[in-house]
């Protein structure tokens, strides 16, 4: 099979990492894709789980052996989507990239039917709120990510879908519609089902 790419992308605040662990859980099928990112790790996150944490000199490297399937550097350190896990991992099942804006056009141009979906705060006030929440940055940092936030909203046209998320539960229930959503499309079910259609479509009873 070849799994289909889910592209999710929000500004620092909006609820993404939370609301995607949700949706994972209740979707044990989907990938998650672990970014490579030259960001020390915060207290809570561990090498190879939340990411894979490298210094910037491998980093390099790895972009100059064309290992990235997209890289950016996002609030002044770099991140990077390794484009062997995805080809693999699509064999496989869908695959899910939590990556910025600036990824996800990469990933468009070279997979044009991946499915961006947007993560949107209710409002300004909750993006500053949450981020204010999180006690694990400083204040710089955080006005910081408030800029970045507002930057990278600008972009959100790129994207296929926007989930606003006001509320975690319905917010989870509209991401999983978007999933089922996408693999019920006639392209999707026929890479799926690829047996099914040839027997259906040429074989005379
Ligand atoms: P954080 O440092 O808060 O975990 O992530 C900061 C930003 O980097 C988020 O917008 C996140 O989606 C983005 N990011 C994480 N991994 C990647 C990646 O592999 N590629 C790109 N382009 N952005 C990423």
């Amino acid at each position: 099979m070849t799994g289909l790419l889910f592209i999710v992308a929000a500004p620092s605040g909006a609820g993404k990492t939370t609301l995607v662990r949700r949706l994972l859980e209740e979707k044990t099928d989907i990938a998650l894709s672990i970014s490579c990112t030259t960001r020390p790790p915060r207290p809570n996150e561990v090498d190879g789980r939340d990411y894979h944490f490298l210094d910037e000199s491998r980093f390099r490297a790895m972009i100059a052996t064309g290992d990235f399937l997209e890289w950016a550097e996002v609030h002044g350190n770099f991140y990077g989507t390794s484009r062997r896990f995805i080809e693999e991992a699509r064999r496989k099942s869908d695959v899910l990239l939590e990556i910025d804006w600036q990824g996800a056009a990469q990933v468009k141009k070279v997979f044009p039917d991946a499915v961006g979906v947007f993560i949107l705060p209710p409002s300004l006030e909750a993006l500053s709120e949450r981020l204010h929440g999180r006690g694990t940055d400083s204040a710089g940092v955080i006005a910081r990510r408030l800029a970045a936030a507002r930057e990278e909203m600008r972009h959100m046209a790129d994207f296929g879908y926007v989930i606003i998320n006001a509320d975690l539960n319905t917010a989870l229930a509209q991401f999983a519609s978007i999933v089922e959503a996408s693999r019920l499309t006639l392209s999707s079910q026929q890479k799926r089902h690829p047996d099914l259609f040839h027997n259906l479509t040429s074989t005379s009873l």
